[in-house]
């Protein structure tokens, strides 16, 4: 007997510390992604029809090259991703960089390690401070109103949520301690308005990420010169202005003031990852100064810092970097308007992260037609051979060349690529009605999409308010009640097997014999429950 079922299966957050994947790491090191347990070797990950070992090739900007990807620890992983300055609504450029790194979280999770993602929010700077002003607001509620924005897009995106997402004005004693050890070591200095600056001549590094030479250097661009020795110092603490609220100010041995941006990211990467951790990420727009600055500040103060670093590329309208200047048209909130999130997720995530995304309506359209397809499949299938559930996609064996496509510096081209031969596959099995087949292909595509964040049965994708436990006693309940008629029917007792059916008709639940098994399907809501 198959049965249909149209109720989610929630995904599990691939990073969060589940039974399954701490199961897995018991047998298995690197491989969560459908561990056969005891017939797992030690070092090797389980893929369909092949235990090749471990290759994650990640490519390092500071190396400027591919690298394996070897965490500091084994079986976890730590990554830190610079966050949003939250001082307007976010567009969609803000939304490249979180589904980037879901991405690398996802499939780093599905690999078998405990991931620990860090992503800041950057609460407190120059513009936030004058918009604020402008609107009348006092800066920390406009703050926290683009802070909740942001969060309500990533969640609209179906971004897993970071193991913390740490706000720069709660981590001052965390960056007052490193201005103090870099003063120690020579490497800041004080000037006489309370500003404190990095010395950028007193470390021979700097430069060494973005491979530049110091003379080459323009002035530091942070609004403050006074008392710099070299205009190429940058501001690790500001001094706060006679025009500056109150509330924007902190106590700190060097007078009152606020930090600088380059500093927040040292201080709060190394309170939840420690000295050294593993990937650090952002935009390419990052790397300097921002980038540069981190880790000119964290090494020069004895720090190892970050051990490999990603940088995403950005999306673009006529070749140009989108921001937020191009209007309000490419804000979040209005592109959800009249698109629908997983469209949009999907646009973004297609993409190779290093790659440009060049964005126009026919980028969405685009996307949309291909959502379908995919989430076309998914269902009917399901209706076909009955619903996965979460368990069983995470469990799934995934096709050897998906992974080899994600190993290969997360590849998601390639690997979509696998997704729709697949598809294909699927679709010709459901016209052959070739059940096993399709259940096959069913249960890659969903696995493998669930690594993209994509999976059409999956939460947040699936009906609004679907709910694991919903589905599961549903599904238990239909069950019971088919075993029943299929019993009576067997007994030639056919009133009884007619009253099951009517009950489940009155239920909303329509059975349909089909010559493969009886289907079950829950009616539309014009069908409604006779
Ligand atoms: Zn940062």
């Amino acid at each position: 007997m198959e049965r249909g079922g149209t109720l989610a299966r929630r995904a599990r957050a691939p990073w969060l510390h589940s039974a399954g994947v701490a199961d897995s790491q018991a047998h298995c090191g690197r491989g969560a992604r459908g561990c056969p347990g005891a017939a797992c070797s030690a070092g090797s990950r389980p893929v369909a029809g092949s235990l090749a070992p471990v290759t994650l090739r990640l490519y390092d900007t500071a190396a400027r090259g591919l690298r394996e990807f070897v965490p500091l620890t084994p079986g976890e992983v730590g990554i830190y991703v610079c966050g949003a300055t939250v001082q307007s609504s976010p567009h969609i450029g803000h939304m490249r960089s979180v589904v980037a790194f879901d991405v690398l979280a996802r499939w780093l999770g599905r690999s078998g390690l405990r991931v620990t993602m860090i992503r800041n929010v950057t609460d407190i700077d120059d513009k936030i401070l004058a918009k604020a002003a402008a609107a009348g607001e006092p800066w920390w509620a406009w703050a926290m109103t683009h802070e909740r924005e942001f969060r309500d897009a990533y969640d609209a995106l179906g971004v897993l949520r970071p193991s913390y997402e740490p706000r720069a004005t709660g981590h001052v004693p965390e960056m007052v301690e490193l201005i103090e050890q870099l003063v120690a070591r020579g490497h800041a200095y004080g000037v006489a308005d309370g500003s404190v600056y990095f010395d950028v001549r007193s470390f021979p590094e700097y430069g060494a990420l973005t491979r530049q030479r110091l003379e080459d250097l323009s002035p530091a661009d942070d609004g403050e010169l006074a008392g710099k020795r070299d205009p190429r110092d940058f501001a690790l603490w500001k001094a706060s202005k006679p025009d500056e609220p109150a509330t924007a100010s902190w106590s700190t041995p060097f007078g009152r003031g606020r930090p600088g941006w380059h500093l927040e990211c040292s201080a709060m990467a190394e309170r939840y990852l420690g000295d050294t951790f593993d990937i650090h990420g952002g935009g390419l727009d990052l790397r300097f100064p921002h980038h540069e600055n981190e880790v000119a500040q964290s090494r020069a103060a004895g720090r190892g810092f970050a051990r490999y670093w990603l940088h995403h590329g950005w999306v673009t309208q006529s070749g140009k970097k989108m921001s937020k200047s191009l209007g309000n048209s490419l804000l979040v909130s209005a592109i959800l308007e009249h698109t629908r999130p997983v469209v949009l997720r999907y646009v973004l995530t297609a993409a190779h992260y290093r790659s440009m995304i060049e964005y126009s309506d026919d980028t969405l359209r685009e996307g949309q037609a291909i959502w379908e397809r995919l989430a076309g499949f998914v269902s009917r299938a399901s209706e076909r051979v009955g619903a996965l559930n979460a368990a069983q996609v995470a469990a799934a064996e995934l096709p050897a060349p998906f992974v080899d496509a994600m190993d290969d510096d997360l590849n998601v081209p390639a690997a979509l690529a696998v997704v729709h031969e697949h598809v294909r596959t699927g679709n010709t099995a459901l016209a052959d009605a070739d059940a096993t087949e399709t259940r096959a292909a069913l249960l890659a595509v969903r696995a493998m999409l669930d690594v993209l964040g994509l999976d059409p049965g999956a939460s947040p994708w699936v009906g609004v308010g679907a709910d694991d436990r919903a589905g599961a006693a549903l599904d238990a309940l239909v069950s019971a009640e088919l075993d029943a008629r299929a019993a009576a029917r067997t007994a030639r007792d056919f009133s009884t097997a007619d009253a099951i059916r009517d009950r489940l008709a009155r239920a909303g639940v329509l059975v349909e014999d089909a010559t493969d098994g009886v289907r079950w399907s829950l009616a539309s809501e014009q069908e409604g429950t006779s």
